[in-house]
């Protein structure tokens, strides 16, 4: 049980219960607007932002103005790029939310026929789910990652890139901070990746941090290119979501 220290607003504790209330009695309805018997209403999904909608960095994706990459990108020294077919929005994020926390697990197909024509089977030599830590994933259930990539009928032999060490959420944590948290989280146990072009799925890609420390111990084992696909990107400017433990 959790308990309300004083001066913290009960309303975020009472809306999780009303809603885990509701999914029990309704299980199949829109995670951005209410509306039930569908995963994700016709409304709300043409409210998404496509990607190629907002000027975004060449490289990372990140929503982004100028004109060489973003400031982000000078962190990425592992990564050979990031895609996502959306913008991270009020609402993909109540999709990522919905999915991962809420058991939302109609969304998953949902969500990987938009990262479908991105990740077509056999347009990499290997695609990994980004790993959860293995005392998560039970408290979970599952990874969403890796029921994105069932969904998209990839198949990727489990357990290959896992995350040996839990770490603390990214969020709040300044750059520098971001890097050291995640460093030496994850491991790969399998064949040589030499000269292999590998993808890496998640839900979102907000910092980059996560998908660039998976990318370094792959390139460790020799991939020459190591591309992060996901659901949804977040801009470049967009500030820290406490609502993803990711
Ligand atoms: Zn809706
Ligand atoms: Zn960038």
């Amino acid at each position: 049980m959790r308990i309300l220290r004083p001066g913290i607003s009960p309303w975020p504790v009472i809306t999780a219960a009303w809603d885990r209330a509701v999914d029990l009695l309704y299980p199949l309805r829109c995670p951005a607007c209410g509306e039930f018997e569908t995963p994700f209403c016709d409304a709300c999904e043409a409210r998404l932002i496509e990607s190629a909608a907002v000027p975004r960095c060449p490289f990372c994706s990140a929503g982004w103005e100028g004109e060489d990459n973003c400031p982000l990108c000078f962190g990425f020294d592992a990564l050979s790029g990031v895609q996502a077919p959306f913008e991270y929005n009020r609402i993909s994020r109540s999709l990522i939310r919905a999915l991962k926390y809420r058991n939302a697990l109609p969304l998953a197909p949902v969500m990987a026929r938009h990262i479908q024509p991105i990740l077509a089977p056999g347009s990499y030599d290997a695609v990994f789910p980004v790993p959860l830590h293995r005392s998560r994933r039970r408290e979970r259930g599952f990874n969403q990652a890796e029921l994105l990539l069932e969904a998209l009928a990839i198949e990727s032999p489990p357990d290959r890139l896992i995350r040996a060490r839990k770490t603390r959420a990214q969020y709040g944590l300044a750059p520098t901070e971001r890097s050291r948290n995640i460093s030496g989280a994850f491991r790969y146990e399998g064949p040589s990746l030499l000269g292999a072009n590998v993808a890496l799925l998640d839900d979102v890609v907000t910092t980059g941090a996560t998908v660039n420390e998976c990318a370094r111990v792959l390139r460790d084992m020799g991939a020459s290119n190591v591309n992060a696909i996901a659901f949804a990107r977040a801009t470049y400017s967009a500030p820290a979501d406490k609502s993803l433990n990711i």
